[in-house]
């Protein structure tokens, strides 16, 4: 049965005709070319390549840039497709935002009119897959002490290092990579083949199994300088681009936990236990729908705020870490109730939960975890910084 949606407080009101639209062409596509194969990939441990091109026909791709074959989509209409496809799967999602929001963002913004013009519009179009490697083997949290480093040797930089946790790395035409140099942290188009790169994918995940992820090496990897983004300096360059993710996982994970709910609901009413009484009978039972669909619906508000500041450019990156922050802990958090209201079904593959749960794991942890937005938070309401 097609997705009717979630919205217990008329938030569709909110969204324009235009907006809609764009949520039910993100609806469709979800539910007729993702589900269909979800469960398979994530058993197998593969991502469905074959959907990029349909996203990028789509606009998924890039969609709130303008210009090289972006779509120019507002934010909002942005979040609801990234809504849409987490809704699914998050790690569908993950491809969609690494390839907007960590690799098409920078060179958008920081690139040269070169790079913007090689590489925007095949990445728009899907021709081109890309990577952004930040995280390090010994730094997550705080990117600001990575090793790996950018030697200028005359008219070209020599790179050394490891990247690890990098989401589509080994199957990326090019990889966004952060090195520090003499004058701070710089940026780099690396692309694949260049001598010197390696990847090789990270296997044993519990989670976001339709997600490639890899470690990227370093090893004397040569690059000309016209690889090197002109407009990015010091660690904000990467900052910025991983506000754009977050604010797109904010929207992102009230799919998944939209999922979770009406898949814990609709159960409910059907699953009979004591005198031949639906579940949803139970008090108990009722209280946790409850506080599902109260958490989704202030996830969405706060999402919807978060999108129109965004539209008149005026989003806060410590607002986005609120908004990533709390929508992702009720989408761990419903996933995990719905798994529990769906007894011994809640841990098999027949039902979507278990899947949201593994995945939402690692979204709990990657662009920032929860402690880390927790202490962005703090600081922006204290002024004190409490990191270390
Ligand atoms: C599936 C997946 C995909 C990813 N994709 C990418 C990608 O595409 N590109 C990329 O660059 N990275 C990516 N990452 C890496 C991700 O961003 C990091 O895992 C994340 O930043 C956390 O770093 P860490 O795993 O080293 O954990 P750590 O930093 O070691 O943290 C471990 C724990 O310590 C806590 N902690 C650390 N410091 C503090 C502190 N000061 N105060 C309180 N608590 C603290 C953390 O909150 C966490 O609970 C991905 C990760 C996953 C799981």
């Amino acid at each position: 049965m097609a997705f009717r949606g979630v919205d217990y407080f008329a938030v569709d009101s909110l969204f324009s005709h235009e907006e809609l639209m764009v949520r039910q062409t993100a609806r469709r596509f979800a539910d007729e070319r993702i589900l269909p194969v979800i469960r398979d990939c994530f058993r197998d441990g593969r991502f469905p390549k074959e959907l990029v091109p349909e996203m990028a026909d789509l606009g998924f791709l890039g969609a709130n840039l303008e210009g090289y074959g972006c779509a120019g989509m507002s934010n909002v209409e942005y979040g609801l497709v990234m809504q849409e496809l987490e809704r699914v799967d998050s790690g569908i999602r993950s491809f969609v935002s690494v390839q907007g929001a960590l690799v098409m963002y920078p060179i958008h913004t920081y690139g040269s009119d070169a790079q913007k013009e090689k590489w925007l519009p095949a990445l728009a179009a899907g021709k081109a897959i890309g990577c952004f490697g930040l995280t390090e083997p010994g730094y997550g949290s705080n990117p600001a002490g990575m090793l790996t480093t950018a030697r200028r040797d005359g008219d070209s930089w020599v790179l050394n290092g490891e990247k690890t946790w990098i989401t589509n790395g080994g199957i990326s035409d090019i990889a966004v990579v952060w090195a520090r140099a003499e004058e701070g942290i710089l940026g780099f188009l690396v692309e694949a083949g260049t001598p010197g790169y390696s990847t090789s994918d990270i296997h044993g995940k519990w989670s976001m199994r339709a997600s490639v992820t890899s470690s990227l090496a370093f090893a004397d990897c040569r690059v000309p300088d016209s690889a090197r983004l002109p407009g990015a300096r010091g660690l904000k360059g990467p900052l910025s681009c991983l506000t754009q993710a977050r604010y797109g996982i904010g929207w992102g994970v009230i799919g998944a936990a939209m999922d979770c709910y009406e898949a814990a609901r609709s159960y409910s009413v059907v699953r009979k236990q004591f005198d031949d009484r639906p579940i949803a009978s139970h008090q108990l039972v009722q209280e946790k729908l409850a506080w599902m669909i109260t958490e989704i619906t202030k996830a969405q508000l706060l999402a919807m705020q978060a999108g129109r500041l965004k539209d008149r450019h005026k989003l806060e990156p410590a607002q986005v870490s609120m908004l990533k922050r709390n929508n992702v802990a009720i989408a761990l958090d419903c996933a995990r109730i719905a798994r529990d209201l769906l007894g011994a079904n809640g841990i098999t593959d027949e039902y979507p939960i278990m899947r949201h749960l593994c995945n939402l794991e690692s979204v709990k942890t990657y662009e920032g975890t929860d402690h880390i937005h927790a202490l962005v938070i703090g600081e922006k309401v204290t002024g004190v910084a409490a990191y270390k």
